[in-house]
């Protein structure tokens, strides 16, 4: 096992739900957006939304819209609820930008980071809006353990494509072997990882079920715990 562990060089780590609260996020920027616009901001409310939107990402994972067409339509579907006649793209636009602005880190993670990078260079893997992802990390403090961030839109391809790992193990001129992905997605991250052939630590905080059978590498309840495994 030791002899194992061992040949990691490189750590791979997603960002939303494996080191930030991606809905507490979501929820804090949507609320700010909605007092801005003096309009209901109550859990309720804001539940809605997340409904829609949730709905939004997977019509386009099937391929029914365009991702371009995910942002004006999520919000017109939702203002139509609240009666208002705000401009859909005016409320994503304000909601993009309070999104940039907010942190939520998941307990452990700084300190999990702070291990990590005397350790390993680390590495981000993300899918996600660049400017979005860039800002987030920056404020809450933890770009800088990172040596390069690797993001869906900036590369063209994104998670579980082979071609997203390819790009970042030929980047960084690592073996696949050499590296090791920490994710708690199970369609992108972990999906990824056997993909790619490269190694994989299931975050599993929520303690979700793994329905279609990915095979993982390692599997942890919490963040601390990966300091078992590295
Ligand atoms: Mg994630």
């Amino acid at each position: 096992m030791e002899n194992k562990l061992k040949k990691y060089k490189y750590i791979l780590l997603d960002v939303d739900d494996t080191l930030m609260d991606f809905k507490l996020c979501e929820h804090n920027a949507l609320k700010n957006v909605l007092i801005k616009y003096n309009l209901p901001s109550d859990d309720a409310t804001i539940e809605t939304y997340s409904k829609i939107n949730d709905r939004c990402w997977k019509q386009f994972e099937k391929g029914e819209i365009k991702r371009e067409e995910i942002f004006p339509k999520r919000f017109t579907e939702f203002l139509k609820t609240l009666n208002s006649n705000i401009k859909p793209m005016e409320m994503n636009q304000r909601y993009f930008y309070n999104l940039r602005e907010t942190d939520c880190l998941i307990p452990g993670a700084t300190e999990l980071l702070d291990y990590l990078q005397k350790k390993y260079p680390l590495f981000v893997i993300t899918n996600g809006v660049a400017v979005t992802q860039k800002m987030r990390l920056e404020k809450s403090g933890i770009k800088k353990y990172f040596k390069k961030l690797y993001i869906s839109e900036e590369l063209g391809f994104q998670k579980p494509q082979k071609e997203f790992f390819d790009f970042v193990l030929n980047d960084i001129g690592a073996k696949k072997e050499e590296c090791l992905i920490i994710g708690d997605s199970l369609s992108s991250d972990i999906l990824g990882g056997k993909n790619s052939g490269i190694d994989t630590v299931f975050v599993n905080i929520l303690k979700n079920e793994n329905i279609n059978n990915i095979p993982f590498t390692f599997e942890v309840e919490n963040l601390s715990e990966i300091k078992n495994i590295l």
